[in-house]
């Protein structure tokens, strides 16, 4: 037995060491994930962010008192949950103020060039952001995000970078104010960086080069929704072009290119499950070596009665684990870092430092409530507190919690649409999945260093 990731997580230290009841009977953590790698198995305690490697038939079991005090091994009647509740808890309590908002979602447009049948935006009002209110939010990003002073100057305070996301509708069908907000805060001497999420059909090789060299963008996110005839069936863009397709792939070449990181979004129903497989194949000797692109998985949620929803969730789980594969197989995976934080945000929504900010100058905390849940607007410092901590509102655990091994870093909020009815396997199983290709990563990180 080795352990793998040793130094000292900030939740490690909030749990601290198991006493041992000699007399008790004990039994394994709900909350261990275990991975195989070439060397025997990984185990990783998703609440503490220890990891350690065990050669092929060893067990914790074989390491009772280690493994107690490591809380890998705990009593019988032990309620995981409860105590990983109490820890994260204690984790809010303790995290430093927000002293100021650093990370912007901003809606450029609500329109789109994409009639896609499962948006769940359709029926909302079409609004671009004027030029005035792009630059109106640029000030107001300046005032707020803690760089610079009340007289305009920088700060000598160690403030982290602004964040930008650029969503909408389409955020480059509007993206004109992406350049005002941009050069506005590079005038400014802001440090910032951005990231997209786009259907990419204007994000040409010209485009791609100014969104690196002028917007700072890091990463963008494009969903392709299976081969050229389904995904243009999807989509039903609105501009005539013969292949859009063809033309989004070229696009996510040119990023590539560039240095932008593309995550490939395949989402998934009944319908296009298999089609999906066959766009991972096609697509594959295109992007292979390109660059940093990386694809990823997600079921479609129903909320308009358009989905074409699978039978049965085992049917969903199956289809879901062969793309999966597929995506491993090809290379493509979100081998992203093993993360050992124990967060205490879901996301933006529940988060002080975190504000959507829309196309007329109005401010949300989640970027999927367009036109409600205005916490006030870019213009004045008043904010709808009552409305601000309504978001921070946790659900209660569904039954599929008890005893998932994922339980100690997933919670949902209670307003958040997306997961507010029950927890599909298939979800359950790409967050094992994604956390078990991280160990593995993980893993093989700390052999080179030891090497
Ligand atoms: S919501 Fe799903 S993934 Fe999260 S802890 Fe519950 S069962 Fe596990
Ligand atoms: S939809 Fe849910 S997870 Fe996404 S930003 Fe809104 S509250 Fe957060």
């Amino acid at each position: 037995m080795k352990e793998i990731l040793a130094e000292t997580s900030p939740a490690k230290m909030l749990c601290g060491a198991q006493k041992i009841i000699q007399d008790k009977s004990y039994r394994r953590s709900s909350h261990i994930v275990s991975a195989q790698c070439e060397d025997g198995t990984l185990l990783f305690h998703t609440l503490t962010g220890a990891m350690y490697l065990f050669d092929n038939g060893e067990t914790p079991e074989d390491h009772r008192d280690y493994f107690i005090k490591n809380r890998f091994l705990v009593p019988e009647d032990f309620d995981d949950n409860a105590y990983a509740d109490g820890i994260r808890t204690a984790a809010r309590v303790l995290q430093p103020k927000h002293r100021h908002i650093t990370s912007f979602t901003i809606l450029t447009t609500t329109d789109c060039n994409a009639r896609c049948f499962y948006c769940y935006e359709m029926g909302r009002k079409r609004v671009n952001m004027s030029a005035q209110t792009a630059l109106d939010c640029a000030k107001y990003i300046a005032r707020v995000c803690g760089q610079l002073t009340d007289k305009g100057e920088k700060t000598t305070e160690t403030v982290s970078p602004v964040k930008l996301s650029w969503f909408g509708g389409e955020p480059l069908y509007n993206a004109e104010v992406i350049d005002i907000i941009t050069s506005y805060l590079a005038q400014k001497d802001i440090a910032f960086e951005s990231i997209i999420t786009t259907n990419g059909l204007y994000l040409d090789a010209d485009t791609a080069k100014k969104a690196r060299r002028d917007w700072h963008l890091k990463s963008a996110q494009i969903t392709i929704d299976g081969t050229k005839d389904v995904y243009n069936r999807t989509k039903a863009y609105i501009d005539k072009y013969d292949d859009p397709h063809e033309i989004v792939l070229t696009n996510i070449e040119n990023a590539l290119k560039e240095g932008i990181r593309i995550f490939v979004r395949l989402n998934m129903d009944s319908k296009n499950a298999d089609d999906l497989i066959r766009a991972v194949d096609n697509m594959t000797p295109r992007l292979k070596g390109k660059g940093d692109c990386r694809f990823l998985v997600a079921m479609l949620r129903e909320f308009k009665g358009k989905i074409n929803e699978f039978d049965t969730e085992e049917a969903a789980a199956e289809k879901c684990v062969a793309l999966l594969k597929k995506i491993e197989e090809a290379g493509f995976d979100r081998e992203l870092k093993l993360d050992r934080e124990l967060h205490v945000n879901r996301c933006m929504a529940d988060n002080d430092g975190a504000q959507v900010l829309l196309p007329e100058g109005l401010i949300g905390k989640c970027e999927h409530f367009s036109e409600t849940e205005i916490i006030g607007d870019i213009y004045s410092p008043e904010r709808d507190v009552k409305l601000i901590e309504s978001w921070k509102k946790t659900l209660p655990p569904f039954s599929e919690c008890e005893g998932c091994p994922v339980y100690p870093r997933c919670y949902n909020l209670a307003k958040c649409d997306w997961t507010k009815d029950a927890c599909p396997q298939s979800v359950k199983l790409i967050r094992i999945y994604n956390l078990q290709r991280q160990m593995q990563r993980a893993y093989n990180d700390y052999k080179s260093a030891s090497n």
